[in-house]
């Protein structure tokens, strides 16, 4: 059976190592940082065989290089760089080290692990974004986050709420897994655009529960978000006079209102 084990990272991050029970072969979603992996990789005497990147910032990649000259031979699976793109200044270029550049529609496979993937592009908090969709999961990186979604630093609003109606359309009971911790503190922002919607304050008390016991708030389901998530509900009439009313103006597309409900979280709540 298939295992998808988080390694914490940084002060927030989720690595995502997937196994299967009777295997040492493991693949990597967004090695940011290779020390704690490594000690694991280690400890347990397990075997990575490939990388997948979300998209190209230094948290999602910093490790690739070490873990590539420990570990040579191993896929490497990620977006290619854009041009147009505007890395963060301490972005580390993995260029080198893609062996397999992937971009919307294509598909990955992982014979050692017998998975495949559907890679969806998802601009809007990079360029470059990719998920990968498959056995059920879909591995989203920054773009939506536990009952929020990442923030717009090369791509639009018009991008990112297209990317939400892509990642929308599959099917609900899909396991979302994002690479960071940020649940709890973005459910009381989804509460304050939406103070009446019942689903979130179930899900607080839920995620809360999970945290005190130490247990990941990730992965959620596509169908949990679409519940509570404002970033995934721009199309919900009580969202978009939520985001009306901050704005003090009307608003016409799905695409401004999630700008404004971004605008709204980015200036008032973080
Ligand atoms: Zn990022």
């Amino acid at each position: 059976m298939l295992q998808i084990i988080p390694i914490p990272a940084f002060a927030d991050n989720y690595i995502w190592m997937l196994q299967n029970d009777d295997s040492q072969q493991v693949v990597l979603v967004d090695p940011g940082d290779e020390r704690k992996i490594m000690r694991f990789l280690e400890q347990e005497s397990l075997q990575p065989v490939a990388i997948m990147i979300t998209h190209q910032h230094y948290d999602h990649t910093g490790g690739v290089a070490a873990l590539v000259k420990k570990y040579p031979g191993m896929k490497v699976i990620s977006p290619d760089s854009i041009v147009s793109e505007k890395p963060l200044s301490i972005d580390l270029p993995i260029a080198e080290f893609i062996t397999q550049p992937v971009s919307d529609g294509d598909q990955v496979e992982i014979a050692e692990l017998g998975l495949q993937f559907t890679v969806l592009a998802i601009p809007g908090h990079t360029l470059d974004h990719v998920a990968y969709y498959g056995q059920g999961m879909v591995f989203c990186g920054d773009t939506v986050f536990g009952c929020g979604c990442g923030r717009l630093f090369s791509g639009s609003a018009e991008q990112m709420s297209a990317s939400m109606d892509r990642l929308s359309a599959l099917p609900a009971e899909t396991r979302m897994y994002c690479a960071h911790e940020y649940t709890l503190d973005n459910i009381g922002f989804a509460r304050w655009v939406e103070p009446d919607n019942q689903d979130i304050v179930a899900r607080d008390n839920v995620e809360l529960a999970k945290q005190e016991k130490g247990i990941p708030t990730i992965p959620s389901t596509l169908e949990l978000e679409l519940k509570t998530n404002p970033f995934m509900r721009f199309g919900k009439p009580e969202v978009k006079k939520a985001a009306e009313k901050y704005m003090g103006k009307a608003l016409f597309t799905d695409a401004e209102v999630f700008a404004a409900i971004r605008a709204w979280k980015d200036q008032e709540y973080d």
